[in-house]
């Protein structure tokens, strides 16, 4: 691993340990040039799997990508990020597990729902309201009435901070 410092090529890996989640080992390294330190993680990277989206398209299953559309979902809610990474390689285990090289876009989709579902209400209405492309009102309140704490959310704010997020990237 190059040194992010100085360039030189000669480093060494000084610790390595499993993350909270046992999803990646994080690795302590220093350089034997310049004496730097940095840290790296290393993930099973689902380079094989294809998602297929409802366009038609296939395009490559980029980790990156379903976390930063969580993130849209998660935003200014009481959610530790750690929660919102763990949801994540959930996710992606579970999709490594199935063994299938290519996974509709839909199928990730209702799993990010259902570990939304667990972890924020709001955050899940977003989500599920980007996802699912609602146009009427009318499917939001079906929406809101599946969920246990449905009285905490006010649909009318739901239904505004989802209209106004349609237009956001939809996967
Ligand atoms: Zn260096």
């Amino acid at each position: 691993m190059r040194c992010p410092y100085c360039g030189c090529e000669n480093t060494q890996v000084k610790d390595s340990r499993p993350s909270e989640d046992n999803s990646a080992i994080r690795r302590r390294r220093s350089c034997s040039d310049c004496g730097g330190r940095f840290t790296t993680f290393e993930r099973i990277q689902l380079r094989e799997l294809t998602v297929h989206k409802r366009s038609g398209r296939r395009v490559p299953f980029d980790r990156d990508k379903l976390v930063r559309s969580v993130q849209v979902a998660m935003r200014k809610r009481p959610v530790e990020p750690e929660r919102l990474e763990r949801m994540v390689s959930g996710i992606v285990r579970q999709l490594e597990n199935a063994g299938e090289s290519e996974v509709s876009a839909s199928t990730i989709g209702n799993m990010v729902m259902d570990g939304l579902k667990a972890l924020d209400d709001v955050a899940y209405v977003r989500f599920a309201s980007v996802y699912k492309d609602f146009r009427e009102a009318r499917d939001f309140e079906e929406l809101l009435g599946e969920l246990s704490n449905s009285e905490e959310i006010n649909p009318e704010d739901a239904i505004q901070s989802a209209r106004s997020r349609n237009t956001s990237e939809t996967s």
